[in-house]
């Protein structure tokens, strides 16, 4: 009987391997297939020499196969760029130590899986061993795919200095984990893994779709292509990839680690503690050599170093391979939850919804720093991170609350988020992983309290401040925003959010655009734009839950569907726009006629002067109008012309006495295509009868040259043909040339890189607010992704070499 695959691997890579499914390689399998995944290096990566050594005693190549998805938690422009960046390098390195690779990038028209498809032509499969929950999931779908053939599947954990499996249990205290593990540290401490090199020459074999060629690529523009989160930037220091990692790790152990002891919890010296966790995340970089490296330099740093990267890391690795609920609440051990539960009714300082605490805006100046950091740098110090996780749940409902902003707000922004550490130190704040502290505190019951207060007594929360922030203002680039209606909005608050200079102007007297409202007389408004929107699609989901729990909108279901995910923004149709401007810098009642290029830089010519100089200037106007500004960048003015519009002509009308016997909303095929009992939108203060009638796209389309007010009388006419309404006592009309795209672009957002000119718009993606909405978070992508310090860092490689390593 020949030998079982884990048998056939050196003893250095057997201890950290689990047969995830035993038995005989397939012997139709053409290769050995690596699924690249965690552990996004080529050298000192156990899981690959495996799948190599596996390779070499069955004289089958391997082919390392990586696929980034887009519907991983919190994929955004900041993970996938970091992640593309560590996978290109570490499969460049792969292809120079004679193995063959190929990468899968999904994205509109390339969502189909690759990797199942391979792995079911594989002999054996070998993948990374991680105990979080999407690496679970890929395994998961890697025995699936291989269950017909019954192909071995091995998962091998190279993050590791002891193996997770080598530890046997879950531990939930650091002294219990040390002292359980300290002969096996010693024993793995000095380990060196020579690579195994491979003795078949690479074969790739038949591909099932066509890889993505990374080398090629611009990152940018294929992070732009993706249909990801674009409001959250990738971060300017920190570059993914391997040697990345090494330099950083070089001049931290050359210059830092002796110091190491007596300086990584004071937040003010960024260069005290490492910054390796963002590449630890990903792999980049063999956890075995920083231990064997730190522990070859020995002293009080190194050891101190070692606590952390041996006890406090890799207890949370083990904790969480043998406790799958480890990023969740249930991981709180019963003393803390009992306690938590019994304090969730003691009153709270303040509630704040996930948009506040997400763009730092508590009222709390220690925690905006931190979050800045965050939000900003991708980064926060270890030290703070525990006082700003703490602070959350004075200002939530309760642990569960808690929980959840805490695991949103960490792996949203943090390039190190979502690994086993993160959540160890975010539900630590919650009482896991701790003793209980008695006598019960107010809210906090047994858990240990930590205040912003106290933190803040010890450092310069100032000087902190500054240093969150990921560069000087006077270095951020200026940008104009032409346009504030939801998608100009979105796009400026997000870029400001991030430091960037910005100016919005708009023609109008107030923001908005078509998310319009006419005051008709006091407070009464009527909704003669968009008269509520949806929003399904999960990138704005955090802020929907937000804006409810703020009263910014509310749903309403006129039409009795049960369905509730309609909103209207309270207490108009504007109120949204307006909550967005609140704290931008906003030029009303500037209608800009021209864009010009004088020296690098944009000015902006308009009814009101001159505006600028701006580095990059963001056209957010309906398509047709956007075509005219956009002269000086052709290709762009082209695609905004190629798009139509559908005019709408609306009225507005006002009612002495109920219109009764009909439902809130009337549809029709007449002129007046749609009638809307405006004063039965929730959140409004009404006591007499409004309707808005929205004219059918082509009767509008004959009468856009007529009077509004007389074309708008026409349209009540009908209505009230249809419908036993009383004469009306007021009638106002509006004119839409443009109400709503027709032929939308599909393309996220326009964006012309030379010249540091875009547009966006709901003609990019859809019809109505929500694409707006997202199309500005698109620009804003294609914004930071063209500051000099990234793009660099995106321009496709011209060698296929990886850089050396120091
Ligand atoms: C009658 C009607 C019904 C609608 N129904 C719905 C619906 O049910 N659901 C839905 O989701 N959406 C609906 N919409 C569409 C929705 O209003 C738009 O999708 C959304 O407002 C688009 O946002 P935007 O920011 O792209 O553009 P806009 O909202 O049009 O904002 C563009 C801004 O640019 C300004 N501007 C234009 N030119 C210049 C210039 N040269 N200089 C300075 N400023 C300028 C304008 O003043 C405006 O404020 C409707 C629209 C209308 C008109």
């Amino acid at each position: 009987m020949p030998d079982a695959p884990i048998d056939r691997l050196p003893p250095r890579l057997a201890s950290r391997t689990r047969a995830l499914r035993a038995g005989e390689p397939g012997p139709r399998g053409a290769y050995v297939l690596y699924s690249l995944s965690g552990n996004l290096r080529g050298h000192e990566n156990q899981a690959l020499d495996a799948a190599v050594a596996l390779g070499n005693a069955l004289g089958l190549p391997v082919l390392a196969v990586f696929e980034l998805s887009e519907r991983y938690p919190f994929a955004s422009d900041r993970h996938h760029r970091f992640v593309l960046e560590g996978a290109r390098e570490a499969l460049a390195t792969i292809r120079e130590r004679g193995i063959a690779t190929a990468a899968y990038v999904h994205r509109p028209g390339a969502r189909e899986e690759a990797t199942p498809r391979l792995a079911r032509d594989a002999a054996a499969v070998v993948c990374d061993d991680q105990p979080t929950r999407s690496y679970r999931e890929d395994r998961s779908a890697l025995l699936a795919a291989t269950a017909e053939r019954e192909t071995p599947v091995l998962a091998v954990d190279a993050s590791c200095v002891v193996p997770m499996i080598q530890v046997g249990r879950a531990f939930d205290r650091a002294y219990k984990f040390r002292s359980a593990t300290k002969d096996q540290r010693a024993d793995r401490l000095h380990a060196e893994f020579p690579p195994v090199a491979p003795r078949v020459a690479p074969d790739a074999g038949t591909l099932p779709r066509t890889p993505t060629d990374l080398d090629a690529w611009d990152l940018g523009e294929l992070t732009a292509a993706c249909e990801i989160d674009h409001s959250v930037p990738p971060v300017p220091d920190d570059p993914g990839g391997e040697a990345a990692a090494q330099t950083r790790w070089a001049a931290f152990r050359d210059h830092r680690l002796a110091g190491y002891a007596a300086r990584r919890n004071d937040a003010l010296q960024d260069g005290a503690v490492s910054h390796l966790s963002p590449y630890l995340r990903h792999g980049m970089i063999a956890a075995t050599q920083l231990a064997r490296e730190a522990a070859a330099q020995g002293g009080k740093g190194p050891e101190k170093f070692l606590e952390e990267l041996l006890i406090w890391r890799e207890m949370a690795w083990s904790f969480a391979h043998f406790a799958p609920d480890h990023d969740t609440v249930d991981v709180l051990p019963d003393w803390a939850r009992e306690s938590l539960d019994r304090c969730a009714l003691d009153p709270r300082p303040a509630l704040y919804v996930w948009e506040t605490l997400a763009r730092g805006r508590t009222d709390d100046a220690f925690w905006n720093a931190a979050q800045a950091g965050y939000l900003r740098r991708g980064y926060l110090h270890n030290n703070v991170r525990m006082t700003w996780g703490k602070a959350l749940l004075p200002w939530t409902e309760g642990p569960d609350v808690a929980a959840r902003m805490l695991v949103d707000l960490n792996n949203r922004y943090a390039l190190d988020g979502g690994d086993p550490n993160s959540y160890a130190g975010l539900f630590w704040c919650l009482g896991a992983f701790d003793r209980p502290f008695d006598p019960e505190k107010p809210i906090f019951g047994r858990v240990r309290p930590r205040s912003t207060e106290v933190h803040a007594e010890r450092l310069d929360t100032a000087r902190f401040a500054a240093l969150q922030t990921r560069r000087p203002a006077g270095e951020m680039p200026r940008v104009a925003v032409i346009g504030a209606g939801p998608a100009g909005l979105m796009c400026a608050r997000t870029l400001a959010d991030q430091g960037v200079a910005v100016t919005v102007l708009d023609k109008g007297r107030r923001v908005g655009g078509r998310t319009a409202a006419k005051r008709l007389w006091a407070d009464v408004h009527a909704d003669h734009g968009a008269p509520w929107f949806r929003a399904d699609d999960p990138r704005l989901a955090p802020f929907v839950e937000s804006w409810l729990d703020q009263g910014v909108i509310l749903p309403w279901d006129p039409e009795l569907t049960g369905d509730d995910g309609r909103y209207v923004p309270v207490p108009h149709s504007r109120a949204l726009a307006e909550h967005l401007a609140a704290d931008l810098d906003v030029r009303s009642g500037v209608r800009v006629d021209r864009l010009t290029r004088d020296a690098g830089a944009w000015s902006l010519t308009t009814d009101a002067g001159v505006f600028g100089p701006f580095d990059r200037v963001v056209v957010a106007v309906p398509a047709p109008q956007a075509a005219e500004l956009l002269a000086p960048c052709p290709a762009l003015a082209e695609a905004a012309r190629g798009v139509r519009y559908a005019p709408c002509i609306t009225a507005m009308a006002r009612f002495a006495a109920p219109v009764s016997g009909v439902p809130d909303v009337v549809r029709g095929n007449g002129p007046a295509r749609m009638a809307i009992r405006n004063s039965a939108k929730p959140g409004r203060e009404m006591n007499e009868e409004v309707w808005v009638l929205h004219g059918d796209p082509a009767w509008s389309a004959e009468h856009l040259d007529d009077d509004a007010d007389a074309a708008a009388g026409e349209l009540v006419a009908a209505f009230r043909q249809r419908v036993e309404a009383p004469e009306p006592v007021a009638v106002t009309g509006h004119r839409w040339r443009y109400a709503r795209a027709e032929t939308p672009l599909d393309a996220g957002c326009l964006f012309d890189g030379d010249a540091g000119v875009g547009a966006c718009g709901e003609w990019c993606l859809g019809g109505g607010i929500d694409d707006a909405l997202l199309s500005g978070m698109a620009m804003a992508g294609r914004v930071f992704a063209s500051e000099p310090d990234i793009a660099a860092r995106g321009a496709p490689r011209t060698v296929a070499a990886t850089e050396p390593i120091e």
